[in-house]
């Protein structure tokens, strides 16, 4: 169960987050739990998270290990601040960053090199989705973003289905149609790393998951975990989105 807070939250709230939503997922035992805070936000994360069961993401990192890359963030600097995981190929950095599938395989292997579990997103656009291509979209963003790992690296990662459409609109995906595009996703993963790494691998899906749909996506055996944006921001809604389907 993941939170992405994309551009929220500065370390005083990242304090008090943690200090809310702590006690209220103490006993959730049936999950990882993961926070991914914006990069000022990772030392209280960290901090805040220690002694919990919490663990915490950046949002992003670039490929080089150190270099004349202004702006940037590299994999061992993110472990070195104590985050253990981080989301790759985000439809808002596809969308506004220029990023592409190559470059989503080159953080990819970066994030391995550096010990961090990486959160590999793909999903369609609604134009896709509504021309019929989501299937066909979704193949090609595997191929070219993640069939290139060597097999004990993919077995490091984690996916995550997130239809463009349904991020931060309120839309969410019904149940059976996130199910549908997961077994897509793990079919493409059966015919390139065979059937124990596609019946091992984590997709979570995410797109305007909420405390009140979580129970019936979750419901679905396809669906193996969250990646929760808005809803992420609240410790008690994200304390209830994690406590729900146990
Ligand atoms: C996201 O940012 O990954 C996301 C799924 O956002 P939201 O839950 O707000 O749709």
């Amino acid at each position: 169960m993941a939170g992405n807070w994309k551009m929220y939250k500065t370390p005083a709230e990242t304090r008090a987050f943690f200090e809310a939503f702590a006690p209220l997922v103490q006993a959730a035992s049936h999950c990882e739990i993961v926070i991914c805070p914006p990069f000022p936000d990772l030392p209280a994360a960290v901090e805040s998270a220690r002694g919990t069961r919490i663990l915490v993401g950046a949002q992003n990192l670039y490929w080089a290990k150190e270099g004349a890359f202004t702006g940037e963030v590299s994999g061992p600097m993110i472990r070195a601040a104590g985050a253990t995981h981080v989301i790759i190929g985000h439809s808002e950095r596809r969308q506004y960053f220029g990023e592409t599938d190559e470059t989503v395989l080159k953080k990819t292997v970066a994030a391995l090199d550096a010990s961090l579990v990486p959160i590999v997103c793909v999903g369609e656009r609604l134009e896709h989705r509504e021309s019929g291509q989501t299937e066909t979209v979704l193949c090609e963003q595997c191929q070219k973003g993640i069939v290139g790992l060597a097999a004990p690296q993919f077995a490091k990662i984690v996916i995550a289905y997130e239809p463009v459409w349904a991020i931060g609109t309120g839309k969410t995906a019904t149940p059976e149609m996130a199910a549908e595009a997961h077994s897509v996703i793990r079919a493409e993963v059966r015919k390139h790393f065979g059937e124990k790494a596609a019946g091992d691998v984590r997709i979570l899906y995410g797109g305007s998951v909420k405390p009140d749909n979580v129970k019936s996506l979750m419901a679905q055996p396809e669906i193996d975990g969250v990646l929760v944006g808005g809803a992420s921001l609240d410790a008690v809604s994200f304390a209830r989105i994690v406590n729900l389907p146990s």
